[in-house]
């Protein structure tokens, strides 16, 4: 690089401490970051190879069949090796081995090429609910294809015009973007991954994603499965980094075309602000507060069973979790008495033994749920049971279940992500649909009745992207997900996940020659 000696001299001294008070100093945390040059930046070369992959590759260029027929191979590849990555999945975030298996990564490779019905839809509440290990799901799910099954299935249409100027025609061309950048949490990491590539790739995308910092592993083994399945160099990109370095440096990278994100609310303006300055498009599936409203005339059992599920599947770390469980008056006492109970016997320890629950993913979470449970007692929550760290080694919490919780507290506003379920009581149908709706978030929601009515005034009354009624936590390939308000913009699934990753091109062609 063209320096001058006097800068290369003074970089050899260059100060990398805190000034403070006319010293350098260490963090007190002793901690220590890299800093980028931007013009070499790690992350230029994955960008370009993706520029590259998609101004001149094969991707973009192939038949919407071959790319089906690669993404088809790719989702057998995940399928073949699930066990493998099921363990590396529990391994790198703690969550139960056998819930890996029956869930992130069987849906993963359903992502790509679509199989699973309702089938694992039961054997998932089944399994998590009863804590069975599902041996009965088959080994492999590669029957039929989703995302693969759209890659040549992405048509425009064809438009009357009608000109004063002559006879026209005019036709659409759904085109794919470029080269999207793609960033994605912990939680679900294999699972995450398939929901932003898959689309992505059916359109004819080239991709640069970076996995949660906390969880890169499976997202490595997944690229190597691309090679293997034949897809061409450069078409997806694999970037294991923290945030405001890897993240940010594809958010604010110029070869970028397109940015998607899932994670917090906060990071999630950050992504729309860098979109923002580039004018490239963004789609954000962010945080959640979902309410989950229990009706008075229902199985008091079977409802205290379905909304222990709807917030400690996955330890609680589901953006859609029903964190704020709303149940009538009628039926409270009891409701209260048995949701307790329920979660004092779940199952906590480690992931590779028969549990329901493992570790919280790191210690930030750990610290952080322990201190809105402080909170909650506070602000004045009734603690039924649990409220502490489970034992001293690894992130375990405590399943904690707290009753009387009223609107205006901490835990009824803020994401917790962990094992806490929050109980509120209310009245009518009126109120409750208020007070579910007074939050900032509108994610997800669930309603548990028999009453067609009051099903069909709450499911519409709700401002939430998704409404499970008589079920939580169910997902299916074909079905839109993502939120209103602070919850996101766009949807991530379904045919209307691939909106976000084409582009329509309009073309006009006059219906007279042109001859000399
Ligand atoms: P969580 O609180 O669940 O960890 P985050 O929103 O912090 O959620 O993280 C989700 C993803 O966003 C992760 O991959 C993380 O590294 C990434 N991320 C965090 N900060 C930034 C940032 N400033 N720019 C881009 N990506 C970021």
């Amino acid at each position: 690089r063209a320096i001058s000696t006097q800068a290369a001299e003074a970089l050899k001294t260059q100060p990398s401490q805190l000034f403070i008070d006319g010293k350098f100093v260490d963090a007190a945390s002793g901690k220590k970051f890299d800093v980028l040059d931007p013009t070499n930046s790690l992350y230029s070369p994955a960008v370009k190879a993706a520029r590259r992959a998609f101004d001149k590759g094969e991707w973009p260029r192939m038949s919407g069949k071959q790319r089906g027929q690669i993404m088809y191979r790719l989702a057998e590849l995940i399928d073949r090796h699930a066990e493998e990555l099921a363990h590396i999945e529990s391994l790198d975030n703690g969550k139960p081995v056998f819930m890996s298996k029956v869930a992130d990564i069987p849906l993963s490779a359903e992502h790509f090429s679509r199989c699973l019905g309702a089938g694992l839809h039961a054997c998932l509440l089944v399994g998590v609910l009863a804590c069975s290990p599902c041996s009965s799901v088959p080994p492999s799910f590669s029957l039929c294809k989703y995302f693969a099954g759209w890659a040549d299935k992405l048509h425009g249409k064809t438009i009357p015009t009608d000109s004063a100027f002559g006879k026209f025609f005019a036709y659409t061309l759904h085109e794919p973007i470029g080269v999207v950048g793609q960033i994605i949490p912990w939680n679900f990491p294999l699972l995450m991954l398939a929901w932003k590539v898959a689309p992505a790739l059916a359109a004819g995308n080239c991709v640069v994603l970076k996995p949660a910092e906390q969880t890169p592993l499976n997202a490595l083994r997944f690229a190597q499965l691309c090679n293997e399945a034949g897809i061409p160099p450069g078409t997806v990109n694999i970037l294991p980094g923290f945030g405001p370095t890897a993240g940010g440096a594809i958010c604010d990278h110029p070869g970028v075309d397109k940015l998607a994100f899932t994670g917090s609310t906060e990071i999630g303006k950050l992504i729309m602000a860098a979109g923002a300055k580039r004018v490239v498009p963004v789609s954000l599936e962010l945080g959640g507060k979902s309410p989950l409203i229990v009706d008075k005339n229902v199985d008091v059992d079977k409802a205290v069973e379905d909304t222990h599920f709807a917030l400690f599947f996955n330890h609680g770390q589901c953006c859609a979790a029903g964190s704020r469980t709303f149940v009538h008056a009628d039926i409270y006492d009891e409701f209260v008495e048995k949701a307790a109970k329920r979660a004092a016997q779940r199952k906590v320890g480690d992931p590779f033994t028969d549990v329901e629950q493992g570790p919280q993913v790191d210690e930030d979470q750990l610290k952080k749920i322990l201190g809105y449970i402080d909170i909650a007692q506070r602000e004045g929550a009734r603690l039924l049971t649990g409220g502490k760290q489970h034992g001293q080694k690894g992130y375990f919490v405590e399943p904690t279940v707290f009753a009387d919780v009223t609107d205006e507290m901490t835990i009824a506003q803020e994401e917790i992500f962990g094992p806490v379920q929050s109980i509120l009581k209310y009245h009518t149908t009126e109120e409750v649909i208020e007070r579910a709706n007074n939050n900032v978030y509108g994610l997800a929601s669930g309603i548990i009745s028999n009453d067609v009515n009051f099903i069909n005034t709450v499911s519409r009354s709700l401002k939430a992207g998704t409404v499970w009624v008589n079920c939580y936590n169910v997902y299916d390939h074909a079905v839109p997900f993502g939120g209103y308000k602070m919850s996101g913009i766009g949807r991530d699934k379904g045919e209307y996940a691939l909106e976000h990753y084409t582009q329509t091109k309009a073309v006009y062609q006059a219906l007279e020659p042109n001859q000399p």
